[in-house]
């Protein structure tokens, strides 16, 4: 873990407008759990290079009716996994296995394809508990989308933790507040969750050009120059025009404000879409499909053989 005090966010610099706010609506996936998801859907798409965000909403899981997503294949991305609260057990064809809990990230380039299961764990399965997540789809340059999968389990301890005066972060990818995060991404990705507490204000240094986003899933904050309001199951997507992603939490707010920031670099490339595969032309779309059909993405060995 890197425990760095940040001054550096205390300079003021030009906050960036907001371009629009989107209420994320819920809907039903995998196995049959509600999730908000703010994109792809009717507002937009994508925001490049980020391709879909979901946030597996807060549920009671009773014991013996936990749900996830049972074996499903991807390919020509990456799968970006951060746990709220629960714990998920993840599976894979190349033979990864690994469960995340509270504050854990799974970075998974399923690249040339894949085929993997994102269930509860064996524990929450038995006993039951609350499950709270988020899911990122984060796009691969037209070059390497068929590189070899990989998985990446980054554990809460190894973030590195950023403070100042009344905010706290948690810096999962990229660099952002002066700290660096674990996460080994292929393109400039910035990854963090963000804590702000009533009457404090952090600005979020952005690179010019860079796409920046901000999704609320608790509290309610003021972003942006013209200070919008952003709540919780809401996402803000911020115009190129400034140096900074302002956040301010009003005094007598009830609660903090919980968020993730996200960063990138555009791809700018051409990218054809199609359910779990993600490729460059519908020729290479017809051909993950026949290589799912046909297996050539594996199997995932039978459970209990971690
Ligand atoms: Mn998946």
């Amino acid at each position: 873990m890197t425990s760095i005090t940040n001054s550096e966010t205390s300079v003021v610099r030009k906050a960036r407008s907001v371009a629009r706010i989107i209420e994320a609506p819920s809907t039903i996936e995998g196995g049959g759990f509600e999730v908000y998801r703010p994109f792809p859907g009717q507002v937009a798409d994508w925001f490049d290079p980020f391709l879909l965000l979901d946030e597996m909403a807060p549920h009671h899981q009773a014991p013996g009716e936990a749900v996830g997503a049972p074996a499903h294949p991807h390919r020509g991305f990456e799968t970006v996994t951060y746990i709220l609260q629960g714990e998920v057990e993840h599976r894979d064809s190349a033979g990864h296995h690994g469960v995340i809990g509270p504050g854990d990230v799974q970075w998974m380039t399923a690249g040339d394809g894949i085929v993997h299961s994102e269930m509860p764990s064996t524990r929450i399965q038995t006993e039951g508990g609350v499950g709270h997540g988020l899911q990122l789809w984060v796009n691969l340059p037209a070059s390497l989308r068929r590189t070899a999968p990989t998985y990446q389990a980054l554990l809460a301890d190894d973030m590195a933790s950023v403070s100042g005066q009344g905010w706290s972060a948690e810096v999962v990818a990229g660099s952002m507040f002066g700290a660096d995060g674990p996460a080994s991404t292929h393109t400039p990705v910035g990854f963090a969750r963000v804590t702000i507490q009533p009457g404090a204000t952090l600005h979020v240094p952005i690179t010019a050009g860079h796409t920046a986003l901000v999704y609320a899933f608790a509290g309610t904050a003021g972003v942006g120059a013209a200070v919008d309001e952003l709540h919780a199951h809401h996402l803000a997507v911020l115009a190129d025009d400034g140096e900074a992603i302002a956040l301010t939490v009003a005094d007598d707010a009830s609660e903090p404000f919980d968020c993730i920031v996200l960063t990138g670099e555009p791809i700018g490339e051409p990218m054809v879409r199609y359910g779990p595969f993600v490729m460059n032309t519908h020729a290479e779309i017809a051909e993950a499909i026949s290589d799912f059909n046909a297996g050539r993405m594996g199997t995932i060995p039978a459970s209990g053989t971690t």
